[in-house]
């Protein structure tokens, strides 16, 4: 895969000397010993991890360029002032097909964008039970969230809209996109094959959560200061191996739950969980990685943003993210793997969540639970959730089955805090949900999730 095509922003100084490490960019490269030096040996063949276990599943995989052929706006940043000037990096929309022993199917698509609308999530669902007699409830799209992709839209522009420009090209790139959508998921589907199913986790620690410390007194000298090393995180970087039954791994699904929020430029990039992925793809012909956004809301990545470590770009902190997130997926998927069994069970429901205001009608909120057998369950939620959420259920639904928490999912439609959240305000607080939030999405989750166990 080349990373480098298009209008292109390339700073000098990532240049590099052929024989180094590449950081990212142009044709991958290996270390190679330096003349005089014992000769590095070649890379060993792919192994299976986890050989004992029967190939008794089918899996496909595949991927799309959703990366617009035209310079919109972009989304995330209420400040931006211009559209796209170019790009780093392709925007990939991904589909991974899962197929139990016994025919149930889950499809998994992550895109490298801001978010998934409900109108788009509602008719990809319809189209892909039309054609290929999927529930909806086995279906999943998960956004990245990047800040550095297009605005997306459902709806025609209004005249104000229209008057300042700023949505121009959206509706018809979303239009696309749902094509591309199906084509993907299509493909995948059509790349079924034996495959064998493992998990398990890993750990990186740049997220850090991005709340001021509300614990502390009016009047301390940090009160007002963000990010909050003692704020709640979760770092761990869940991935599930797909490989063939020659051993060969040909997917990953990983989390991380962290805004894709390193970047502030005017170039399309996946920020870096694109990069992530890209690391992870490189030196393997025929691999997808798959990025699965957890619950990031209220946590960004640091160190942040240029001029914070001396000489460093925010873009290569990106990339060092991506590079230490693609490490803990190739930790997690080889250290102690563990088997990840049939059947599928899906459950989903799209719970009426009730605003402050009573006048202001309820939102339809997708909550969707997922279970492989006895070995891992995979909660997703929609719109931008705090990581309290994931935390909760982690803990509530500890067991012999692993408890994989995703965010960003079905449905975009502004901040979910906690109540502890909602209660302590500042931005994460501020979409103006009733109290009842974290307690009606809590009794849904758990009410899917008796479902998918009975
Ligand atoms: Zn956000």
């Amino acid at each position: 895969m080349s990373a480098v095509s298009g209008h292109m922003f390339f700073p000098a100084r990532l240049v590099l000397p052929l024989g180094c490490l590449a950081l990212g960019f142009g044709v991958p490269l290996r270390a190679e010993a330096p003349r005089g030096a014992t000769p590095l040996p070649p890379p060993g063949a792919p192994v299976s991890v986890a050989p004992h276990l029967a190939s008794d599943w089918k899996a496909g995989a595949a991927r799309v360029v959703v990366t617009p052929p035209k310079l919109l706006w972009m989304a995330g940043y209420a400040g931006r002032n211009k559209p796209a000037e170019g790009k780093v990096q392709d925007l990939f929309a991904k589909a991974l097909a899962l197929e139990d022993g016994t025919g149930n199917r889950l499809v998994v698509v992550t895109l490298d964008l801001i978010g998934v609308p409900r109108e788009l999530r509602l008719d990809i669902a319809e189209r892909v039970r039309e054609t290929h007699g999927l529930p909806a409830a086995n279906l999943i799209l998960n956004a990245s969230h990047t800040h550095s992709g297009p605005q997306l839209r459902t709806r025609p522009p209004t005249p104000a809209e229209l008057e300042d420009g700023k949505t121009a090209g959206a509706l018809e790139y979303t239009e696309k996109l749902k094509g591309d959508l199906c084509r993907v998921i299509d493909e995948a589907i059509a790349g079924l094959a034996p495959a064998r199913l493992t998990w398990n986790k890993a750990r990186c620690g740049f997220a850090m959560n991005r709340r001021r410390d509300f614990t502390l007194p009016a009047g301390h000298p940090n009160a007002d200061k963000a990010p909050n090393p003692d704020g709640p995180v979760d770092h761990e970087v869940p991935a599930l191996r797909v490989e063939g039954a020659d051993g060969r791994v040909k997917a990953v699904l990983f989390g991380y739950a962290c805004h894709n929020t390193c970047l502030g430029f005017y170039n399309y990039c996946g920020d870096y969980a694109g990069f992530a992925q890209q690391y992870l793809e490189e030196h393997r012909p025929d691999f997808v990685a798959l990025f699965l956004t957890g619950c990031g809301a209220d946590q960004n990545p640091y160190p942040r943003r240029s001029d914070v470590v001396p000489g460093v770009t925010d873009l290569e902190l990106a990339m060092q993210h991506g590079r230490s997130l693609s490490n803990a997926v190739e930790v997690a998927i080889t250290a102690n793997p563990r088997p990840v069994g049939g059947p599928i069970r899906a459950a989903y429901e799209e719970i009426p969540l009730a605003y402050a205001k009573a006048d202001r009608a309820p939102h339809l909120y997708p909550v969707q639970v997922i279970r492989f057998g006895g070995d891992l369950v995979l909660i997703t939620l929609g719109s931008e959730v705090v990581v309290d959420y994931s935390l909760r259920f982690k803990k509530e639904f500890a067991g012999p089955a692993g408890v994989w928490v995703a965010g960003y999912s079905n449905d975009y439609n502004g901040y979910i805090p906690s109540l502890r959240v909602l209660r302590e305000g500042g931005y994460e607080a501020a979409t103006g949900w009733a109290e009842s939030v974290e307690s009606r999405i809590a009794e849904a989750v758990h009410r899917l999730h008796r479902e998918v166990s009975r």
